[in-house]
């Protein structure tokens, strides 16, 4: 039976192309005042308009009373969710003024996350996994990009993407699974990274390929770690398996790995604090999302936000994501990081929802399923408890998600209500 959704002050559809919405696109929400949704048994939107209109269209339909504004599901296209412990003693370290390298040293930094996922079974991993979903849903995201990385050794590498493979089923967030093996340079292989680049290459892409472990291959393509012609070599056998590349690229240094993104057809160049006007002006015009992470430029503190402006001016595509991670960005808010979008990188209101529903979903391969209120597309759709879209990104600190639907399932529900608001 068609269920529809009634009583929103106002339905955000960002209806339009399904595809990445690039340069002045970015600013178009597409918003119907007092609209309604309905939702076909499929878990699919089979309509969306003004709530009269609906209402007379589905007369038979079950009525579910909503108030507040409705959203497309928000997409989280940059994470690292599947890890151990939360990195406490770093934290404080960092606060103390202590470099990340010295944190290194004394055995902190992203190789404790290593050698604690090493130690951990993939039951282990899928709990923890489980419980962090729990909270990016109830901050209103219904579809999730995960990465492996922490693993650093075929084995531990794929536990990880198994304990991914194990959530797929659980009713929210929908999880995209990417092997990203190039993430470091383990220890163990400190004086010779492209032996350990071989392992990725020979043992673990074609193990994660044949088992459909993961859609998406990323590398860490940065001075120090991976350059761009090994980062290649990994994304092109990456592709020559079937998997679809993305890559982390010009966080510290414009090295060219946006162009190289580019070049390859990436899903998405991600970080970019670091781009070079080259770099930009190659993204600007290609169909590859600039994803970009302003939560843990915050996190890390002092350091230059991505030119998010100049990108979507030059006509690029702009995605925004947590990047949540235990190291540089323990965050699960997507409202938050279009409220950092707004503060820190010069976005508008409007551009940074485009950023977490439609252009995070392109950022995934997702621009046709997901990420806009329109009909045929899965019925993914997150309730604010507020009276007006533009709260979103205004208000932060507080989390103001009060329902949330995956496929037309109902996932979360807060006790929040729109009359708490001052
Ligand atoms: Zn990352």
């Amino acid at each position: 039976m068609t269920k529809i959704l009634l009583g929103a002050s106002q339905v955000v559809t960002c209806a339009g192309p399904a595809r990445l919405r690039r340069g002045e696109e970015m600013a178009d929400l597409d918003i119907i005042p007092h609209g309604a949704v309905a939702i076909a048994d499929d878990g699919l939107i089979s309509a969306v308009g003004p709530a009269e209109q609906v209402q007379q269209d589905f007369a038979d339909a079950e009525v579910t009373e909503v108030r507040g504004v409705l959203f497309p599901g928000f997409v989280d296209c940059h994470t690292h969710a599947v890890f151990g412990a939360a990195r406490l003693a770093d934290h404080e370290r960092r606060a103390r003024g202590i470099s990340y390298m010295e944190i290194a040293a004394a055995g902190g930094g992203i190789l404790s996350s290593v050698n604690d996922v090493r130690e951990r079974s993939v039951e282990d991993l899928t709990a923890l996994l489980r419980k962090r979903l729990a909270w990016l849903v109830a901050n209103g995201t219904t579809t999730v990009e995960v990465k492996s990385g922490y693993g650093l050794e075929k084995t531990a590498e794929l536990r990880q993407l198994e304990a991914i493979e194990a959530v797929a089923g659980d009713p929210a967030p929908a999880v995209i699974p990417t092997f990203l093996g190039a993430h470091e340079v383990p220890p163990e292989y400190r004086a010779s990274p492209d032996e350990y680049l071989e392992i990725v290459i020979d043992e673990m892409l074609p193990a994660v390929a044949q088992r459909g472990l993961a859609r998406f291959c990323d590398v860490f393509c940065e001075p120090g770690v991976f350059t761009p012609t090994q980062s290649r070599r990994v994304l092109e056998a990456a592709q020559s398996h079937g998997l679809q590349p993305k890559l982390h690229a010009d966080e510290l240094e414009g090295s060219g790995g946006a162009e190289l993104a580019v070049e390859l057809g990436a899903a998405s160049a991600d970080h970019l604090a670091a781009i070079s006007d080259e770099g930009m002006n190659v993204l600007a015009h290609s169909e590859t999302a600039a994803v970009l992470l302003p939560g843990t430029m915050m996190y890390l503190g002092g350091r230059g936000q991505a030119p998010a402006r100049k990108l979507i001016d030059a006509g690029a595509g702009v995605a925004l994501a947590t990047d949540f991670n235990p190291g540089s960005s323990p965050g699960t808010s997507l409202p938050f990081m279009a409220t950092l979008g707004v503060s820190q990188l010069g976005m508008l209101p409007a551009e940074t929802i485009v950023a977490i529903t439609v252009n995070g979903a392109a950022a995934v391969g997702e621009a046709t399923t997901r990420g806009q209120i329109a009909d045929g597309f899965r019925a993914d759709l997150t309730l604010l408890a507020v009276e007006d879209w533009r709260e979103l990104p205004y208000w932060y600190g507080a989390n103001f998600v009060s329902e949330v639907w995956v496929g037309g399932v109902p996932c979360h529900s807060s006790r929040r209500s729109v009359d708490s608001l001052g």
